[in-house]
């Protein structure tokens, strides 16, 4: 059996396989499948046929040669279509003209444009005019025709064929394409000719089979153009995907004032509001309605009212075949029950249907078409959470930019947190705080930031760093808070001397506003107007539909009381990790904190850490007040000592006087403390097993706070590597609860469980177990200490890796399942195999990462942890992970509506 290398579709005879969507849409490219699909629908298509995907592997498998079958093939195609239509390919009487179009599994741009026209010569042209007894229409055809093909197959550059046409219509002295008359037409193209003899060396192809494989090879050959190669790249791509190539019977929409030709979707693609929204033109053909040439008009009267316009739509002038198009647009809607972009053109009175596809929407319409078309019984609730990305939902949470305003880009960065905001450009945290305090809204701009910034951080309404990337202290922290920002934007050079930024020869100073979309990464001189979201309606309707699917709970990252309501406001089920260093960062603090890590004994170290036990308390108190009736796990101490002490000598000077010390003495603590490797030194339970006070005194504040509120603490020991150093904290946490349940009568329950960040702990969770009544894996640790990778410094050379794709995508935004994930599958195991009953989640980064949330539902964590503002995300991408892992265990458990 030799392979089908062509497909018809449109003629009676189609052989498309029915079912393209599936592997047949890999087989005939987007394009070609739904064409033969609407064919196969019984809509109005132009006959043709789809050279498969399969022809350009071959291609290039095979030195560039075609399959030995596939000219007879074509031929056979092409008799199909000539024998629909009724006339000839090459004929010189009345000629069959064609369109050639690239077309691969997703529209990809960088492949060959389409040609329209093909076909025409200087004899058949005679023919054409003729037979349609149009002569100007004939002509204008075959100008646009070797214009297209002299651009896209021959490679003569378009400016030149618009020069000579420019000429033309100086010469003529008329305005519009549409004034020439079929002379000046004849005239264009015989200068059209001798442009592509001058360029090329050769003559324009006569021969109409000569055009049409020149047209062939030229969207084969476009595979592999560099604009192609690199959009693969970025979009991962294969290679061996191949496009198919169409050839289809023209139809004209050039034709005189009962043509047209126009796009449509077949609902608003970016409001979502169901009605049909779309431009024509009349008497024009293919891409006169994108070139903007003329101005097109709306489809449909309610269209043009809401645009203002005054130029009549389809509905009026149409009114016939708008009926019918409507028609389609319903037919095609129930067929694909998705939003379709569509192309058609009119050829005298009757319709055609050149193109369709899932059309593109903004995130609000995507939201508000999942949503209706639930309502109108086209899909079921599952399939409705299965379209919507979960992503993208961060566009509806945070303030976006008013897409009609006007913006001047400074410089771009990552887009680290999304959102838009504007405000006074400071340099410094305290600076933020200060002017915030005014009432003033800030953009706190670094370099970089780190612990000591989080009260500039949080004071401002947007932060611009120029060094780290997504996963930078100013990255995470702004998500977690749901500050815009804007990480690594390397163009921009801050100076703190100055106070001043720069790129290049713009310099902005501390007090000029800026604006930053942390969504996009851009950084924007003046205020530019932003728009408020909206939480209500669909968007509560799609998130109701999420937890009811869900298996897997959602909980938050937060330890300010504000976090934790936005939290819960989002839908979080309790706190999965509580920082409770940020508490000792607060100012009124970190002063009873610094003589704590100055005091020489125990007993010293008590005395100080007294003066933070009511302040501790007072903080789980409101916390737990917030998260009433639900879980709240509190990591204790987890940094290094020296993160809290001062370190500009202005400060040190300060702390100096407070504590009555020298500021020598100071120093030499600091020099004690200086660590080389902080994030390997002594952090984390390492500081509870050498200074038991500390852990000794938050877990008594916990358990003050806990008695008065109906709430179950789950204590959390952090970065422990042995089982040992767990039991040893476990007692101490332990011992406290007894002291507090004795001198106050009363108990709360509470756990004790463990961080799983080192991959020992990971390898030994077994041993583990026995004391940890629940695992969290902290996979941001867990992610460097596995891959030996700091996340800090990483972000230099990380785009390198992904480059050559050493990764497929950053291991700290999206776990590493093979390597990270393995050690995660290993302890759930081994910590269920000795204890079936131990509570499992993440709060790690990656919590908040649709694919890692995937990943923690497959191996049956109980729930996922992460910053507030990605709860709603964590929602849905969990909804979605249950319903896909459901469907794999059961293929047809996704059902599809009838
Ligand atoms: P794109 O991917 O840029 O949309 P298409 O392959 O859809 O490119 O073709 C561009 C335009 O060419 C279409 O909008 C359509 O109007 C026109 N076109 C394509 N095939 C035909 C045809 N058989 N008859 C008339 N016009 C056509
Ligand atoms: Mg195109
Ligand atoms: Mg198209």
């Amino acid at each position: 059996m030799t392979t089908q290398w062509v497909y018809s579709f449109g003629a009676k005879e189609s052989n498309a396989r029915p079912d393209t969507q599936g592997p047949v849409k890999n087989l005939l490219g987007g394009k070609g499948a739904n064409l033969a699909e609407m064919a196969s629908l019984g809509l109005p298509v132009p006959p043709g046929f789809t050279i498969t995907t399969e022809v350009c592997t071959a291609f290039y498998k095979n030195a560039e040669q075609y399959p030995a079958e596939l000219r007879a093939q074509v031929d056979a195609a092409l008799k199909k279509i000539e024998n629909a239509v009724g006339v000839k390919f090459g004929d010189a009487k009345n000629p069959l003209l064609l369109s050639v179009r690239s077309g691969a599994r997703v529209s990809m741009p960088g492949m060959m444009d389409t040609v329209l026209n093909l076909g025409l010569n200087d004899e058949t042209v005679v023919g054409l005019a003729t037979s349609s007894g149009d002569e100007r229409f004939a002509w204008d055809s075959y100008r646009r025709f070797v214009q297209m093909y002299g651009d896209v197959v021959l490679g003569v550059s378009h400016h030149d064929f618009e020069d000579i046409l420019d000429q033309q219509k100086r010469d003529d002295n008329v305005f519009n394409d549409t004034d020439l008359s079929a002379d000046a037409w004849k005239n264009v193209v015989a200068e059209y000719k001798a442009l592509v003899k001058r360029d090329t060396g050769a003559d324009f192809p006569m021969n109409p089979v000569d055009q049409l494989w020149g047209a062939v090879g030229a969207v084969f050959k476009s595979w592999m153009t560099a604009r192609a190669v690199s959009y693969r790249a970025i979009h991962d791509i294969p290679e061996d995907w191949g496009t198919a190539v169409n050839v289809q019977a023209m139809v004209f929409g050039n034709m005189g004032d009962d043509c047209a030709t126009g796009v449509a979707f077949t609902r608003d693609p970016s409001t979502g509001e169901n009605y049909f929204y779309g431009e024509y033109l009349i008497n024009a053909q293919g891409e006169d309605v994108v070139a903007g040439i003329r101005t097109p008009q709306s489809l449909t009267i309610l269209g043009r009212e809401k645009e203002g316009s005054n130029l009549p739509s389809m509905e009026e002038t149409m009114p016939g075949v708008f009926k019918q198009l409507d028609d389609v647009r319903q037919t095609l809607e129930k067929h694909y029950r998705d939003m379709q972009d569509i192309e058609f053109t009119v050829q005298s009175g009757t319709l055609y249907m050149l193109q369709t596809r899932t059309g593109k929407r903004t995130s609000a319409a995507a939201l508000k078409i999942a949503v209706d078309m639930v309502g109108e019984g086209l899909i079921t609730k599952e399939e409705a959470l299965l379209r919507l990305e979960p992503q993208a939902l961060d566009q509806l949470l945070h303030p976006t930019l008013d897409p009609a305003a006007h913006k001047t880009i400074l410089t771009r960065g990552l887009p680290a947190s999304p959102g838009a905001a504007s405000g006074i450009v400071v340099f410094s945290a305290d600076d933020a705080e200060a002017m915030a305090k005014d009432g003033k809204k800030v953009i706190l701009c670094r370099r970089e930031t780190s612990p000591e910034d989080i009260h500039g951080m949080h004071a401002a309404a947007g932060i611009l760093t120029t060094r780290g990337g997504m996963t930078s202290h100013a990255a995470v922290v702004a998500r977690g808070m749901g500050r815009a920002c804007v990480a690594g934007a390397g163009a921009l050079q801050i100076d703190y001397e100055t106070a001043t930024m720069r790129v290049g020869d713009r310099v902005v100073k501390a007090g000029d506003v800026i604006t930053i979309d942390g969504g996009a990464g851009e950084v924007m001189l003046g205020a530019v107007p932003t728009v408020q979201p909206e939480l209500s309606g669909d968007f509560a309707t799609v998130m109701q539909w999420a937890d009811d699917v869900r298996r897997m709970g959602v909980r938050a990252n937060a330890e300010t009381p504000l976090d934790a309501k936005t939290a819960r406001g989002f839908g979080a089920e309790g706190i999965g990790l509580c920082r409770t260093e940020h508490m000792f960062f607060d100012p009124t603090r970190i002063q009873h904190v610094r003589e704590m890590i100055f005091a020489n004994n125990a007993p010293a170290r008590r005395d100080a850490l007294a003066k933070l036990l009511p302040a501790q308390r007072g903080d789980f108190a409101e916390l737990f007040e917030i998260m009433r009736g639900l879980p709240v796990t509190i990591r204790l101490l987890d940094p290094p000592l020296h993160e809290f002490l001062p370190q500009s000598d202005a400060d040190i000077a300060e702390f100096a006087r407070i504590a009555n010390i020298g500021a020598d003495q100071v120093r030499m603590r600091l020099r004690e403390l200086h660590e080389t490797n902080p994030m390997l030194g002594h952090r984390g339970c390492r500081l509870g097993m050498t200074y038991p006070e500390i852990y000794e005194m938050q877990a008594r504040a916990i358990f003050e706070a806990a008695i008065k509120v109906d709430v179950t603490p789950e204590i959390m020991i952090p970065l422990i590597a042995t089982h040992r150093e767990l039991a040893v904290l476990k007692k101490l946490v332990d011992e406290t609860a007894v002291a507090v349940f004795a001198e106050t009568g009363k108990t709360v329950s509470y756990t004790v469980g463990t961080m799983i960040e080192l991959p020992r702990a990971a390898l030994t969770a077994d041993e583990i177990a026995p004391d940890a009544a629940f695992f969290s894996f902290g996979t941001n640790d867990l992610t460097q200490t596995t891959l030996g990778l700091s996340r800090d410094d990483s972000a230099l050379f990380m785009n390198d890796y992904l480059r050559q794709g050493v990764f497929a995508r950053d291991p700290f935004a999206t776990l590493d399942i093979d390597g990270v994930g393995q050690l995660v599958r290993i302890a759930v195991e081994k910590g269920r195999k000795v204890r079936p009953d131990i509570k499992l989640g993440i709060c790690g980064e990656h919590g908040g990462d649709p694919a890692s949330i995937a990943f923690c539902e497959s191996v049956g964590l109980h729930y996922v942890s992460c910053s507030p503002y990605r709860v709603p995300i964590a929602r849905l991408a969990a909804a979605q992970a249950t319903i896909r892992e459901n469907a794999g265990k059961k293929p047809d458990a996704v059902k599809r509506a009838a």
